[in-house]
């Protein structure tokens, strides 16, 4: 089933949305992306003359109501961005919900109370997601944030709706441009990895392997690969028990005709501080009371050249310390010679976790093609792994 061809006429949308949003104190939004980029989807079913229910999560309460994680406060951010009042019901499955529910009227919307005020919902408990499934007549999930979990209401639901059950315009455009860029054949395909560490990207590097041109690895896991190559990196981030993953990644990329490029110079200092001196210095030659904490200008040369020159780019994870000003140069060229690649027809797609932090903080979100909203789900979709929320559908 697909929401563009679904006739929501009289129906009432179940829709599993993520709006875990940053809250202060005061219980105000600080963040509003996530509420805003589930809005076409809802606006979808009113303006087919539907209605709508909201189910989502927020936060991690301990299994029972806490004010602080209640949807409430998140309704007048709702109303803002749809432009119309919508009713709440303080608890997801009580009879207040589904005497709200069940009297829908077309145009309507109801959003129900945090779903993980019960512990069933995380646990995926069958009873739990047959209750939620009478709010609606048929499901849409558009929740990619917490696709990879085999909770209640982003997997288990999809059972009680035989067929009436899809993705959202969100969900369906996050899968759309993971598959572009790992199911197409467009190439050059160059994978950026980066980030803190290999022991966390290895699934991924062993993923991309039989499915890229290039790989760029960048950021803290760069050393390990380099002192597996016998560089000397000073002080720098390592996982000694990586060194011979590393090596045998190395080896799969020849055996692949996969072009692997690291950097070859990088910007060191004697602490991890954005206060301490700045050095800069070949990669494979770091002074031992020194740590490389961002990639150099001739590398970022390099990856640019190498960036530029490919149809497809897939990025996680990002080249440096970038939160540190005096280590951020190498992760912002990087997002710049994305972004021109993609205004030159690359497409490009910024996933899992800090290298969408990055974008942001750039503010170069809008020049890439796609920017993903789910961290842990990217990064398990990028794994080659089947997410329990696209399966439930799927089926
Ligand atoms: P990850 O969550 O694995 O993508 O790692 C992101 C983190 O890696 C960011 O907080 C960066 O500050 C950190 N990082 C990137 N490069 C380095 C480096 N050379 N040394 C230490 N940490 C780094």
């Amino acid at each position: 089933m697909n929401i563009n061809s679904f006739n929501f006429f009289n129906k009432r949308a179940l829709i599993r949305v993520d709006f875990n949003v940053p809250i202060n104190n005061e219980g105000q939004v600080t963040d509003d992306t996530r509420i805003r980029m589930a809005i076409p989807t809802i606006k979808k079913v009113l303006e087919s003359n539907g209605s709508v229910v909201l189910m989502s999560h927020l936060g991690r309460p301990k299994d029972e109501f806490e004010k602080k994680y209640s949807l409430s406060q998140i309704v007048s951010t709702v109303e803002k961005h749809l432009d119309q009042s919508i009713s709440f019901a303080e608890d997801c499955i009580s009879d207040q919900a589904f005497r709200l529910t069940e009297n829908l009227q077309n145009g309507q919307v109801v959003l129900l109370e945090n779903l993980r005020f019960y512990a069933e919902e995380k646990k995926g408990d069958s009873s739990f997601a047959m209750k939620l499934a009478k709010h609606g007549d048929v499901y849409i999930n558009d929740a990619f944030g917490t696709a990879h979990r085999a909770h209640a209401s982003t997997a288990v639901i999809a059972n009680y709706f035989k067929e009436d059950k899809m993705f959202g315009h969100l969900l369906e455009s996050e899968i759309k441009s993971v598959e572009k860029v790992l199911g197409s054949d467009g190439h050059p395909l160059t994978a950026i990895v980066g980030g803190a560490k290999v022991s966390s990207k290895i699934t991924i590097l062993s993923n991309l392997i039989s499915k890229v041109d290039h790989i760029i690895i960048g950021g803290g896991m760069a050393y390990t690969f380099v002192k597996a190559l016998g560089g000397r990196i000073g002080k720098s981030l390592v996982e000694d028990d990586y060194l011979s993953v590393a090596k045998d990644i190395l080896d799969k990329a020849l055996e692949n005709n996969v072009k692997i490029h690291l950097p070859v110079d990088t910007i060191t200092a004697k602490e991890f501080n954005n206060k301490a001196d700045i050095f800069s210095h070949a990669i494979d030659a770091i002074p031992d009371d020194q740590m490389g904490l961002d990639i150099g200008i001739q590398s970022i040369s390099m990856f640019s050249s190498v960036i530029k020159n490919s149809a497809l780019i897939l990025w996680n994870g990002p080249m440096g310390v970038f939160e540190m000003t005096n280590f951020q140069k190498g992760t912002i060229s990087i997002a710049n010679a994305v972004a021109e690649a993609t205004e030159n027809g690359t497409f490009s797609l910024v996933g899992g976790g800090d290298s969408v932090a990055a974008v942001n903080q750039f503010k170069l979100a809008h020049k890439v093609s796609h920017v993903s909203t789910g961290g842990g789900a990217m990064l398990e979709y990028l794994e080659g792994k089947v997410l329990p929320g696209i399966k439930a559908i799927q089926e």
